[in-house]
């Protein structure tokens, strides 16, 4: 095969054609300002409110909850600082789970520089949170819990809607981060009794740069970004229009074929993980096997680096990745490997391939048999191997 292989829609996707065909003219022809009340900027208003109820609707819920943002960040960061301090009078102390996004994690550690009290609740071995130690964390004091919808890691989706029970149940706000879970799985904010939840458009064929904050009405939230009054006052800034109509319209696209997506993504992934399973020894699969998105997989080799396999992927023009693209360029294994109780050195042999719609059969069956190759030719040069081998025989 001489074409890019892309197995790493986790970590971003490319704007569809149809979605950059929508926002063009909001760059040349129709680029007034929404605030303006001259007509060519006045009619960009009534643009994003379309676009706010296409979004408001694939979460059941209405266009004045849904705030545009700069991506999923911005939304993590302004869900848990804002709301920290707009509860401060309440209590100090935050629960949210071991594995999430540095979005999420180090806005939580920089809220502990600020006197805010933490709890990282663990994860079992298949990722899943922990509901007992959960309950268990929760005080007199407690004014949030954030917990991701799916990790972007292992794609472990969690029990959504028996966290938000709880919390709900001792009258604690609850945000969840669904940048993976937006538009791969059905989402309705009501019935898991979502507070907040953020999203981001370039996780799902959408451009980069925008994304939105899902506030529930009666939240007391603090403005984030000041200055002007855009975004009934709550989030200040001109408004992105191109991103916010190439949001919408790769959220129409994405609701409408998430079902045959999901299908496709699904024999993929089974028939990647069925593949490698019988073919390359020494292989665990990371994360739970039902309970995960539909285009995640996630495995450790042991007895090879993760970085020369990627890095030899690549020379075959595969693109993959070996955790989170954050993480990647720095030597320790990722904190969700390590949260699932894997040693160091099974962490380090690990390989995240997250599909697409567009991959194909062909390009899994490619893939595998590199994987095979490269595994093979890897372990050949390594002294571990060679020694573990012979103890064996
Ligand atoms: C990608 C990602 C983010 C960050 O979103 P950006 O729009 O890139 O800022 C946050 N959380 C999760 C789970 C992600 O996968």
């Amino acid at each position: 095969m001489n074409k890019t292989i892309y197995l790493d829609h986790a970590a971003t996707t490319a704007a569809r054609p149809e979605v950059v065909e929508a926002m063009l003219p909001y760059f040349t022809e129709k680029y007034g300002n929404p605030s303006s009340i001259y007509d060519m900027g006045a009619k960009n208003k009534g643009v994003i409110t379309q676009a706010r109820e296409t979004i408001a609707d694939s979460l059941g819920t209405t266009p004045e909850n849904i705030y545009f943002t700069a991506g999923g960040t911005e939304s993590d960061n302004w869900a848990l600082i804002a709301t920290v301090e707009g509860y401060a009078g309440k209590g100090n102390h935050i629960i949210t789970s071991s594995i999430e996004h540095h979005a999420v994690l180090h806005t939580c550690q920089y809220l502990e520089k600020r006197g805010f009290e933490v709890t990282y609740v663990d994860v079992d071995e298949n990722g899943i949170l922990r509901l007992d130690q959960l309950k268990a964390a929760i005080r007199p004091t407690t004014i949030l819990i954030s917990v991701m919808f799916a990790n972007n890691e292992i794609g472990t989706i969690q029990p959504i809607k028996e966290i938000g029970e709880i919390a709900h149940e001792h009258g604690i706000l609850f945000h969840t981060d669904a940048v993976q879970a937006y538009c791969q799985l059905p989402i309705n904010v009501d019935e898991y009794h979502i507070d907040m939840l953020s999203a981001s458009a370039h996780k799902l064929n959408g451009p980069k740069g925008i994304g939105f904050l899902y506030i529930r009405k009666g939240v007391k939230i603090r403005s984030f970004i000041h200055g002007g009054a855009q975004e009934r006052k709550r989030r200040a800034g001109t408004e992105n229009v191109p991103g916010i109509i190439g949001f919408s319209k790769a959220v129409e696209i994405a609701q409408a074929t998430m079902k045959e997506r999901t299908e496709k993504e699904l024999a993929l992934r089974e028939r990647l993980i069925s593949r490698i399973y019988k073919e390359v020894p020494y292989v665990r699969l990371n994360g739970d096997h039902w309970n995960r998105l539909p285009n995640n997989v996630n495995f450790s080799f042991q007895f090879i680096e993760g970085e020369s396999l990627l890095i030899m992927l690549d020379m075959a023009g595969i693109c993959a990745s070996s955790g989170s693209a954050c993480t990647s360029g720095s030597l320790d294994p990722s904190h969700v490997l390590l949260a699932i109780g894997l040693p160091h050195e099974i962490a380090h042999g690990s390989l995240r391939l997250t599909l697409g719609e567009d991959n194909t059969e062909e390009e899994i069956d490619y893939v595998v048999d590199k994987i095979k190759e490269i595994v093979e030719h890897l372990r050949g040069m390594s002294p571990l191997y060679e020694d573990f081998i012979k103890k064996n025989k």
